[in-house]
């Protein structure tokens, strides 16, 4: 298929079409800051659905089924800031380094992404430049001007994962997950174990690394706050109940360990 010579971020989103960031509670003073780097499965007009299906469009290869509901629900639990990404991962992927080669990937887990085929350098740069780029400018906003109005920040970085990927079932309901700093989700991983119920990841199904992340380590890690990755099984979260039941235990969770978080913080 031929794809229009998107070279202006201005084609690439119209501006009838909605803006990349979404956010609930913003000048919230709560310490716990909410990201949602595939909170949607958007794709550009002018991207002309990258030659993918509408079916598979809506699976998890688009965006991490579930998570919208459950961050806004938390979000509204907490009173906390949330900011999030309406557009697919598979037009660019918010939480991966330009270097990746799932930053805008050819494949995902067996499907093709014709659209992603053959970009010029200014395509690719078009992608980053109107969806990347605001997405991670706001993060980074919010936390430096928190960090000048001397709000103390605790960043929790939401996703969702499939049950089953390339054929393997995954037993865990949730993950923690980090890459040099594990205080966050230890207490968080510890806190989940403790309610008795749940088959809880240590870095499971996934641990963050900077060459497949971008949020964890760049705005957790390089600025030194306290942060945690979670990961909640999609057949979970699949319906409005079950979204409302995990924003609800989570919510009730972070709570219970905040003061630990504080202590820790301040213990720097
Ligand atoms: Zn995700």
């Amino acid at each position: 298929m031929t794809m229009p010579a998107n070279t202006d971020p201005d084609l690439i989103l119209a501006e009838t079409e909605v803006p990349p960031v979404f956010e609930e509670n913003a000048g919230s003073t709560s310490p716990f800051i909410l990201t949602c780097d595939h909170y949607g499965c958007l794709i550009p007009r002018a991207l002309d659905g990258l030659g993918v299906s509408a079916k598979e469009l809506e699976r998890h290869i688009a965006w991490d089924i579930g998570i919208a509901g459950l961050a806004t629900h938390l979000a509204g639990d907490m009173n906390a800031h949330l900011i999030a990404q309406r557009y697919s991962r598979l037009v660019i992927d918010c939480n991966r380094p330009f270097t990746s080669a799932s930053s805008i990937p050819l494949i995902s887990e067996a499907t093709e992404i014709p659209g992603n085929a053959g970009l010029s350098h200014d395509q690719v740069d078009a992608r980053r430049r109107a969806i990347f780029q605001p997405y991670h400018a706001r993060i980074r906003d919010v936390l430096d001007h928190r960090e000048a109005a001397g709000i103390v920040t605790i960043l929790l970085s939401l996703h969702s994962f499939t049950p089953v990927y390339a054929g393997i079932a995954r037993p865990w309901h949730v993950g923690t997950l980090y890459h040099r700093d594990a205080r966050f989700p230890h207490l968080l991983r510890d806190a989940l174990r403790a309610e008795g119920d749940l088959v809880v990841g240590d870095n499971e199904p996934y641990a963050v690394s900077e060459t497949t992340d971008y949020t964890i380590p760049v705005h957790g890690e390089q600025r030194g706050l306290l942060h945690s990755g979670i990961e909640i099984r999609q057949d979970l979260i699949a319906d409005e109940r079950g979204q409302r039941q995990w924003a609800d235990r989570l919510a009730r969770i972070l709570g219970e360990i905040e003061s630990k978080l504080l202590q820790t913080i301040q213990a720097g």
